[in-house]
């Protein structure tokens, strides 16, 4: 039965500042006429973000993907090496492997939280392995002690997907201090925007010239060039969208944390409905609240497909996220080694992301609440 005719609710929201204040900050462009180039912009965001990461360094990029793309590439692994992986993932992960000529070795994930299966990585070591490359998938933070000390014994480099994980910290610690880089996304549906944007994290300052010069065609003097760079550096303009929502940052994120703890409440011992769990004790975290990923087992004919359709049908736009696994997409499928992903696919095949973003309305989660339950 249809209910009243009620407006679209989309899976997320883009964080915003206000009209009035985006144009006020963007008015020195006009002046300057430096509007990309690394200017003066791009190096506030860069700073501010190092300080609200709390890591050494940070390199501003164009977007997640890129960040990606070029952290892998200033490794200068060989072509055809091994990086091993997680399938439960956007395709940006998987993509910026194999763009980089690398080979993915998918690895199975743990139903709990959807994090790679730390237990499940040595295994599939390789003398071509060269690089693990997890994923802190919807926030929730990867097994890092144990994903580093196996690095450590095998020397590999150890690259994290920290799409999701703007701003989460462990025991105190931006999550951006751990392995060998991590890379965020800033694109207008994740938690911290800059419309489009990213950002590589790292301890290691030679990488900051080696980020350098890929996101900047490898130009080091008006007759100078030392690198064979791509371009994917940020423009000013992004930057301060950056600045301006670095303001409201903190506010969202707690805004997002009391809608989460209102869809917990509801649907919480809904029988064939579960939340995934960090693998961390709670207090060692500070979460960032990402996404509202539920688990849907089927329950008298209830499932996370049929539940999908019904929202739809209310004009709520829930998201199949991850499903189907990057290693199963039409680009990948048969193309490497089968590993067993049983447990990445069931969990792909019943995951549901749920609308969540800083001003969803409270009244909107009981009522999709209701319909999931009905
Ligand atoms: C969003 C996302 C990316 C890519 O970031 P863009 O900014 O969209 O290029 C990479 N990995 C994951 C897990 C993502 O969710």
């Amino acid at each position: 039965m249809k209910t009243e005719n009620t407006k679209n609710i989309f899976v997320t929201k883009s964080l915003l500042p206000s009209y009035e204040e985006y144009i006020e900050a963007i008015k020195p462009l006009w002046d300057s006429s430096i509007i990309t180039n690394m200017g003066t912009y791009h190096k506030q965001l860069e700073a501010e973000l190092k300080d609200y990461l709390k890591t050494p360094y940070v390199s501003l990029m164009v977007n997640g993907h890129m960040a990606l793309e070029m952290a892998i590439q200033s490794f200068n692994f060989p072509e055809g090496s091994e990086v091993i992986t997680t399938p439960f993932t956007f395709i940006s992960t998987t993509h910026a492997i194999v763009r980089n000529r690398l080979k993915p070795v998918f690895c199975d994930v743990k139903a709990q939280d959807g994090t790679i299966d730390e237990s499940k990585i040595e295994n599939l070591i390789t003398e071509k392995t060269v690089a693990i490359l997890p994923v802190h998938v919807y926030g929730n933070l990867c097994n890092m002690e144990e994903i580093e000390r196996i690095a450590s014994k095998y020397r590999l480099k150890v690259i994290y997907d920290a799409a999701h994980a703007f701003g989460v910290k462990y025991k105190g610690i931006g999550v951006g201090n751990f392995g060998d880089a991590s890379c965020f996304s800033f694109h207008a549906t994740k938690v911290f925007n800059t419309i489009e944007g990213g950002a590589v994290t790292f301890k290691n300052p030679e990488l900051y010239e080696q980020l350098y010069n890929l996101k900047n065609f490898g130009i080091r003097g008006e007759e100078l060039v030392v690198d064979i760079g791509a371009n994917a550096k940020m423009n000013e303009f992004c930057a301060i969208m950056g600045l301006c929502n670095l303001k409201s940052i903190d506010k969202a994120i707690s805004q997002r944390g009391e809608r989460v703890k209102l869809y917990k409440e509801l649907l919480k011992d809904k029988p064939g409905i579960s939340f995934l769990k960090p693998s961390y004790e709670e207090s060692a975290i500070e979460e960032n609240y990402a996404y509202l990923p539920i688990v849907i087992d089927e329950f008298n004919g209830r499932t996370r497909d049929k539940v999908y359709t019904r929202l739809r049908e209310e004009n709520i736009y829930s998201r199949k996220y991850f499903y189907p696994l990057t290693s199963d997409q039409a680009c990948f499928k048969n193309k490497y080694k089968d590993a067993d992903l049983s447990v990445a696919r069931s969990l792909s095949n019943r995951i549901l992301s749920l609308p969540l973003y800083h001003d969803l309305e409270f009244e909107t989660i009981e009522r999709i609440c209701k319909i999931i339950c009905e």
